[in-house]
């Protein structure tokens, strides 16, 4: 039996980010930039003017003084007639500054006449104008290599034309569930039959990490459907099936997978839910073979799949967010195996307060669904009591704000 840390270890040392492509500007948020990007030009190009108002020589500005106005500089508009001794020119902000000018005065500081303008303030050189490069100067990285591509990143590569942008590629993710028992949503059950939902939960949670779902179907409880299906999930970037990994008879997607050639890595963690999980890997095909109850599913997908989803896209910071908490209830487990406890979180004074979500049978769907963080139950612990100190990983990225 694999402890949860090695397993952990031994997926996200497999895996490894899966190319890069180049992609539409917004076509790039939320993925992960795949080389630096440094600055073409300065920012701003020009120098320029930060308020509506005059632009001036300072030299000439005493206050009280009344300079004669002899241009209009308008946003988009760049003029070429200096600004000669006793003048202004009327400029908007954004425009470039004329030459001979050296400060902006806005208008907010001036007295307009007919032709004229009149300054009520002391001026200073350099006032309200936004030089050439004071934001970004030639050269410099902006956007690091691994940074995530938000509105602020969108903002500054549009503005340097970055018409094309290099990211990592989205994984596809083949997802197959495995049972005779199973069909698919929009078919009626008959009884003893029970709809695929796994299938749709495993999706939501690749959609979630920002990869591609390819939905492969339902292997059927015999050698040749699984040969068949898992034969074409191969083809993707990733593997995952759900269910047939535990010891019983129709169990059959380790010794399928063996027979394709696909290496075992481990099978078998010291956690619950979720124990019979295998990893294995097929070239660089990582095969995640997950258990078929949906809450085993969904958490194995949450501390091993996703993880090495994320790495795989180019993320450095694939782990939720883990933070000491206490516990509300007493609780109590087996000793051997590391339990994940679905709670209910919230914050008070500072303090992460976890109680349970309800029953915590693997059966029961339900708390999970009013779960917003798994508690981290040590293997070699078996009785923990309200108060007792817990690690906690926040699923619901919300939960920081106070309740
Ligand atoms: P198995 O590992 O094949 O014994 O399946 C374990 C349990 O998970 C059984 O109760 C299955 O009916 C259930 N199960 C398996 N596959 C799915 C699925 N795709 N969707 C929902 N439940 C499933
Ligand atoms: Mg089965």
């Amino acid at each position: 039996m694999t402890s949860f840390d090695a397993a952990r270890r031994i997926i996200l040392d497999k895996v490894a980010p899966a190319g890069v492509e180049r992609v539409q500007l917004l076509d790039a948020v939320g993925r992960i930039i795949a080389a630096d990007f440094a600055a073409p030009c300065d920012m701003p190009r020009w120098d320029n003017s930060a308020m509506d108002g005059y632009a001036v020589r300072s030299a000439d500005c005493t206050p009280g003084a009344t300079l004669t106005v002899t241009d209009y500089i308008p946003a988009g508009v760049s003029s070429d007639e200096a600004v000669r001794s006793g003048c202004a020119a009327r400029i908007m902000t954004g425009a470039p500054i004329p030459s001979g000018a050296d400060a902006v005065v806005p208008f907010e500081e001036t007295e307009e006449g007919a032709g004229t303008v009149k300054l009520l303030h002391q001026v200073r050189m350099r006032d309200h104008i936004r030089f050439r490069g004071e934001d970004v100067a030639t050269g410099e990285t902006v956007v690091a290599r691994g940074t995530l591509i938000a509105p602020p990143q969108v903002s500054l590569l549009a503005s340097f034309a970055a018409v094309l942008v290099p990211v990592y590629r989205k994984v596809r993710v083949a997802i197959l569930s495995t049972g005779d028992e199973l069909v698919e949503l929009g078919t009626a059950p008959e009884k003893s039959e029970i709809i695929n939902s796994n299938t749709l939960a495993v999706a939501a949670a690749v959609k979630l990490c920002g990869a591609e779902p390819v939905i492969i179907g339902i292997a059927r409880d015999n050698r040749e459907s699984h040969l068949a299906l898992l034969s074409e999930g191969l083809k993707a970037d990733v593997l995952i099936t759900s269910a047939g990994v535990s010891a019983g008879d129709r169990d059959l997607v380790r010794e399928t997978l063996a027979e394709l050639g696909v290496e075992e890595m481990f099978w078998k963690i010291g956690i619950k839910p979720g124990g019979p999980t295998a990893f294995s890997l097929k070239g660089g095909v990582p095969v995640f073979s997950l258990p078929g109850n949906p809450v085993s599913t969904m958490i194995t997908f949450e501390e091993f799949v996703r993880p090495a989803l994320l790495k795989m896209m180019g993320h450095t910071k694939v782990l939720r967010r883990t933070v000491r908490g206490y516990l509300q209830d007493e609780v109590r487990k087996k000793p051997g195996k590391l339990n994940f406890l679905r709670v209910r979180v919230t914050i008070k004074d500072g303090r992460y307060l976890a109680s349970t979500s309800g029953d915590q049978n693997t059966g029961i769907l339900k708390t999970m669904l009013r779960a917003n963080a798994l508690a981290l139950l040590p293997a070699d612990r078996t009785e923990f009591r309200a108060g007792d100190e817990v690690d906690l990983q926040i699923l619901d990225p919300t939960l920081e704000m106070e309740e």
